[in-house]
């Protein structure tokens, strides 16, 4: 067995604990998809993981968790935030065939990169898209326009939630790729979401299978339409979280002497 086929068993072995398998094509799609972020990686910046064990775990694994819980389903449409090397979109559309994905990123190359492989990989179900989510976010076909918002590795959760819920219908969730830190940050946090029309619902707190690596998925309804003129204009979310608009976020800034 090749490094590329044992770490697929280990990816595997891991998603049992989940009650979910792969079949052969899916297989073939997670092999081949290995080898060619590895291959592009060469020239452009795509992962910091090369190890194909660590890539089954760190990448795949994480990429599908909301599967365990859940939380995607067939025919519905998702939107993947700042998806960079296709992380978690990619994976999650080879295990949901029939769920409708569409991975943003504002890095051009990433969106080429990304492009290539969809359509190497075969996959029916995947667009991708170049932009920045302040801009699609304000397009009639986006906005509101998705059951479901991923996002890993993006940033503060205000931020997630800026980026994020403008995309989801009503009665739809936004999904946050964190860490096991994560408490501090939704305790600050957390009273941004009605902002942007949502609210926290749910903190998922586990541990991979098979490894010892701590995730959470941070889970936001979207209850009532975002207000239009959210998310800010393209930097504005990061610069001047959604934190500091609300009043005892602006009180710490003020004590701060920054505000
Ligand atoms: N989700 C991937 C990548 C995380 S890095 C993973 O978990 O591996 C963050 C990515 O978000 C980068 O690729 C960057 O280009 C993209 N990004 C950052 N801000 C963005 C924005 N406002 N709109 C769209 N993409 C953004």
């Amino acid at each position: 067995m090749d490094a590329s086929s044992k770490a697929l068993q280990r990816f595997e072995d891991a998603l049992k604990y989940w009650n979910l398998s792969l079949d052969e094509v899916q297989r073939e799609r997670f092999i081949r998809l290995t080898k060619l972020m590895l291959e592009w990686n060469e020239k452009i910046n795509l992962t910091t993981i090369t190890d194909p064990n660590l890539i089954a775990v760190e990448h795949y694994l994480d990429s599908v968790a909301p599967l365990a819980f859940k939380l995607i389903s067939e025919d519905m449409a998702v939107i993947d935030v700042g998806t960079g090397a296709g992380f978690p979109g990619l994976p999650l559309a080879i295990l949901c065939p029939k769920t409708i994905f569409t991975l943003v990123d504002a890095t051009r190359k990433k969106v080429k990169y990304l492009q290539s492989v969809f359509f190497e990989l075969g996959l029916t179900n995947v667009e991708v898209v170049w932009g920045r989510a302040e801009d699609l976010a304000k397009r009639k076909e986006f906005r509101e326009g998705f059951d479901v918002a991923v996002a890993r590795a993006f940033g503060a959760i205000d931020l997630v939630w800026e980026c994020t819920l403008p995309f989801v219908k009503i009665g739809g969730i936004s999904i946050a790729y964190k860490g096991p830190k994560v408490d501090e940050e939704l305790a600050i946090g957390e009273r941004t979401a009605p902002l942007v029309g949502g609210k926290l619902e749910f903190v998922h707190k586990f541990i991979l299978p098979t490894s010892d690596f701590q995730r959470t998925l941070v889970v936001a309804r979207k209850l009532s339409v975002t207000p239009p003129q959210f998310p800010r204009s393209p930097g504005i979310p990061e610069k001047r979280p959604l934190r500091s608009l609300t009043t005892s976020g602006f009180s710490e800034v003020q004590k701060g002497g920054n505000g």
